[in-house]
């Protein structure tokens, strides 16, 4: 496994902001996502080494989706992973993600979406150069399904030009918290 450099952490809410911390579960692919809350949203914040345009490199990948959990839709302060695991989810809208986007630090990344589930992907490359592409090369090299919703997911017909993106974003997230 590789261990990212010194220094770099998964993104990380002020404190002031009042978020939740859950702690953190560790995914098949031993990357650690570390759980926040607020309110009904639930955001998974992780590390990744991935594939961009050809090339490994460190990115943030931030997800968010809206548990409907009636604990959490009363705004109950969710103590731990196991009561974020309301079976019930959606996707969080645009105007619900802008407070996250800002705590998060993620107003530069791209949201980037490899599967039709709940929860909204985003990346940011931690050495972001200005020549770097803006979007992940599956926008141009995969089919891209737009739902009713306006939620956007790229549908992989070449396997191994985005597979450990495509890994990374298909986990299903929340579900890891269910166990
Ligand atoms: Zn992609």
């Amino acid at each position: 496994m590789n261990r990212p450099p010194e220094g770099l952490a998964p993104k990380s809410p002020p404190t002031w902001a009042r978020w939740t911390y859950h702690g953190y579960v560790v995914g098949a692919n031993k990357v650690a996502q570390y759980v926040w809350s607020r309110g009904p949203l639930v955001v998974l914040s992780s590390l990744i080494l991935a594939d961009f345009h050809g090339e490994q490199r460190w990115q943030w990948l931030v997800s968010a989706s809206v548990n409907l959990n009636e604990k959490a839709k009363r705004g109950a302060v969710v103590s731990s992973p196991i009561d974020v695991s309301g079976r019930l989810k959606r996707r969080a809208t645009d105007a619900e993600l802008d407070r996250f986007k800002r705590d998060f630090g993620l107003q530069n990344a791209e949201e980037d979406n490899h599967s039709p589930g709940c929860a909204r992907m985003f990346f940011l490359l931690c050495d972001a150069k200005p020549t770097d592409p803006v979007a992940c090369e599956c926008k141009e090299t995969e089919e891209v399904v737009v739902e009713p919703d306006g939620f956007t997911w790229s549908k992989g017909r070449n396997a191994d030009a985005d597979q450990a993106r495509a890994a990374a974003a298909s986990m299903q997230l929340i579900g890891r918290l269910r166990e």
